[in-house]
């Protein structure tokens, strides 16, 4: 026993490790506290504002056991982005021990985004003998709230939202207790000294609290009422899904004719009972981030209740999700049945926040509140994925997932970027982080304005950035770039298609050059159109336009997306194919068709655009699936739907290549081809027309369009890939969204040989967009090394 004191004694060194990550409010320092014993090391932890600093004092085989097992057993949600190692002096020490947390300035750390409810605390939920049974903000280390309570950082309770919450004794114990699932959880509370609910009417009087409040919600909800729930980042809208009356009283007095609601069911069993799931799509609706998944709901459901055809009129796709707070598990247990949770807020303002701001904006829609005093600093969507051919893609990234940020491929300047206009992100640069906010919205109104505002506030004070530089789109009217000029520094415009590419880029974590396959609605191109289908060979330093889609006029503007039938009347009519014998067409008043034929032949308030959106509206109108839409994107996804119930072979319709002259090109593009490849479209819109006089189904002419397009985005990028000797291809844009488009359009890229990039961690819509700019933004400005040259200023 004494040689092996004297052994110890010999050999007894110390470590001090620097760790980086999420590593606070995930219970890293109780399970640091563990490690250490397990290996009988001592010692002392403690938080910085840039992670956890530790040091281990004991046996070198122990130090090193323990480093080794540090990463491996780390708590689920922690994320560790790197540790540091150094020899430190050993103190003789014969404890480990927690120090206080310590600040410093100017110092960041990476903030857990929220996380859904965790197994132990959801057993604890049912347990009627545990003192959290059936209480709705039940949390621990593992779970509950983040980002949204955050105001300051390090993450302590004086900087969160549950400041104004003191601890019971029971609470104070297991906060205090290293040996507790809660030590330093700092939003536990328990039904004594926590948050609590309140059911009000609509005028905002309550009428219950505590668990009658919820018991009296469910049974509202049973009734076939609407209530305004306050989540975790804000209100959401709730109504009985299997309740056609209610979902259809939802749909009017939130304005939302068409758009698919979210619903949420109790379990993944009531998935199951509802959709057809794959591995994936049941990973991702079980994950701590628990997002929306776009997932095929079942022909013939298996549960007892159908939902009601009104949930999402257009698709026979379903967005579910399970329940992510206490709260929601226990309103779901006692409805008993799946439940629409759709923002709340109208059509697309932001989602409401606090409890007055609910009332004021939802008080005309919801029968009644069901609220709490736990104050929500960020607002906070949920977000919506979807896993179609090539893997799982983000739609919406928002809870469960921001602020986490996107790792770059190189280490850049402090940057405020503003991204785009519509599902609207902006992101902040520094070091090899790219922190992309949550979606914020279309920045159509002034409250989604001022969200986007606050929100840029909030992560620049929670990651100590000071933007040395501001970047935004090209688009003179765009909102976030009239916000960016507001702004002192250094300054560059990105074209949005560029940006577009940039960010599959980065999302890859991928530098070289590719050929960009971006298809969307609208962007501002070089030469002041509108593009919208394109082709560009480039990377981060610039790009040239290889090839897009054949410019088409577009009748009134932007306006034109509401009236696709206008889109189609245009396109016929400057691409000279008569529109005779369209049933879909026939009824538009001589006078309307007039208009439009003398705004495409005098080239009057009818601007030209590659879109390929307004191509997806032009096809749908023709084919009568969608005169008219109420939201984005309804033409394309009646057309999507419309063709996958038929799916079969077919060939693609004719199509052709013009070719004009030298390629536009940004930065600084090698020029990889030479001349500009042009799509014309007038064999198809032709065979089309001469397929609906013919009477050939929706069906069959909506599936040999997709087949169409997917031929014309291989052919010009195989062509490209010749010509340039580039070998992958990035697909962007909205319109990469369409399941069927990639189901069809990557195993023909794949099948010439070219290795294909798909998003995987920003949506492929405009909420990629500010990535790819912030990408771009480390090229132009990089300094010696990154291209000087090509740098704009305005
Ligand atoms: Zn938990
Ligand atoms: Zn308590
Ligand atoms: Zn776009």
């Amino acid at each position: 026993m004494a040689q092996r004191v004297g052994h110890e004694q010999l050999t007894r060194q110390a470590l001090r490790l620097a760790i980086r990550g999420v590593v606070q409010g995930v219970g890293f320092r109780p399970f640091l506290f563990r490690l250490a014993a397990q290996h009988q090391l001592a010692g002392w932890v403690r938080n910085t504002s840039w992670g956890v600093e530790l040091e281990i004092e004991g046996l070198s085989d122990d130090l090193e056991a323990f480093v080794c097992d540090l990463p491996l057993q780390a708590p689920p949600i922690a994320r560790i982005e790197s540790i540091a190692r150094e020899s430190a002096q050993p103190t003789g020490a014969e404890q480990f021990v927690i120090l206080l947390s310590q600040a410093q300035d100017g110092a960041y750390q990476l903030i857990s985004p929220d996380i859904a409810t965790c197994p132990d605390c959801l057993r604890e939920l049912g347990d009627p003998a545990d003192r959290r049974y059936r209480y709705p903000f039940t949390n621990c280390t593992n779970c509950g709230p983040r980002f949204t309570i955050i105001e300051g950082v390090p993450y302590d309770r004086p900087l969160t939202t549950m400041r104004a919450f003191t601890m019971c004794p029971d609470c104070q114990r297991e906060y205090d207790d290293p040996a507790d699932r809660r030590f330093h959880a700092q939003p536990n509370a328990c039904p004594v000294c926590g948050p609590q609910v309140v059911l009000c009417d609509q005028a905002g009087r309550p009428l219950a609290r505590r668990d009658e409040a919820m018991r009296l919600a469910a049974e509202w909800l049973r009734q076939g009422r609407i209530l305004a729930v306050k989540g975790l980042g804000g209100f959401q809208l709730a109504c009985d899904a299997t309740n056609p009356e209610a979902v259809a009283r939802l749909r009017q007095r939130k304005q939302r004719p068409h758009k698919p609601f979210a619903v949420m069911v109790a379990d993944l069993a009531q998935a199951e009972a509802l959709a057809l799931l794959t591995d994936a799509e049941r990973e991702l609706l079980t994950s701590t981030a628990a997002p929306i998944v776009l997932v095929r709901g079942r022909p013939v459901p298996l549960a007892q209740a159908p939902l009601a055809t009104g949930i999402g009129p257009d698709t026979d796709y379903l967005g579910l999700m399970l329940p992510y707070t206490p709260l929601h598990h226990v309103l779901l247990g006692d409805v008993g049945r799946p439940l629409v949770m759709t923002s709340g807020n109208l059509s697309e303002e932001p989602i409401a926040r606090d409890n007055e701001e609910a009332l004021r904006r939802l008080g005309a829609i919801a029968d009644g509140f069901l609220w709490h005093d736990r104050p929500i600093h960020a607002r906070y969507d949920d977000s919506v994925w979807f896993v179609p051919h090539g893997g799982a893609q983000p739609v919406r990234r928002a809870r469960g997932y921001a602020p986490f940020p996107i790792r770059l491929p190189f280490h850049t300047r402090p940057t405020l970027v503003c991204g785009a206009e519509l599902k609207a992100t902006f992101c902040l640069t520094r070091d090899n982080y790219a922190f992309v906010s949550q979606h914020i919205g279309d920045m159509q109104n002034l409250e989604t304005l001022e969200h986007y505002r606050e929100s840029v506030g909030q992560y620049r004070e929670l990651f100590h950035v000071v933007p040395e530089r501001v970047v935004y789109d090209m688009h003179p009217d765009y909102e976030t770039r009239r916000f960016g000029q507001s702004l002192p520094g250094e300054r560059l415009a990105v074209q949005h298609h560029h940006a577009h590419l940039a960010a599959c880029l980065a999302d890859n974590g991928l530098t070289e050059p590719v050929i960009g396959v971006v298809f969307d609605g609208t962007g501002l191109g070089l030469d002041g159109r509108i593009w919208g289908g394109e082709w560009l060979v480039g990377d981060g330093r610039g790009f040239q336009r290889a090839a897009h889609l054949q410019e088409l006029p577009l009748p009134g503007g932007d306006a034109a997306v509401r009236k696709p039938y206008r889109i189609a009347l245009a396109y016929l009519q400057a691409l000279g194919v008569s529109a005779e014998g369209v049933p879909a067409l026939a009824g538009v008043p001589s006078s309307q068709r007039e208009m439009i034929e003398r705004m495409v032949t005098k080239g009057i308030r009818a601007p030209l655009t590659t879109s390929a959106g307004r191509l997806f509206d032009a096809v749908a109108a023709l084919l009568g699936l969608c005169p008219e839409t109420s939201y984005e994107a309804q033409a394309a996804i009646r057309l999507e739907v419309a063709a996958d119930a038929h799916f079969s072979g077919g060939l693609p319709y004719p199509y052709e290549i013009a070719t004009a002259g030298t390629p536009q090109t940004w930065g600084s593009a090698q020029p990889w081809v030479e001349r500009t490849q042009v799509v014309q479209l007038g064999p198809l819109f032709s065979e089309l027309v001469a397929d609906v006089q013919r009477g050939v189904t929706v069906a069959q002419m909506a599936w040999r369009f997709h087949l169409t397009l997917a031929h014309i985005i291989r052919d010009l990028a195989l062509s490209q890939g010749k010509e340039s000797g580039l070998g992958r291809v990035a697909l962007s844009g909205g319109c990469f969204q369409n399941r069927l488009l990639l189901s069809l359009a990557v195993p023909l890229l794949q099948g010439d040989g070219l290795q294909v990039l798909l998003h995987r961690q920003v949506p492929t819509n405009d909420g990629g967009v500010a990535l790819g700019q912030a990408f771009i933004a480390h090229y132009q400005t990089a300094g010696p090394a990154g291209g000087c040259g090509s740098r704009r200023r305005e």
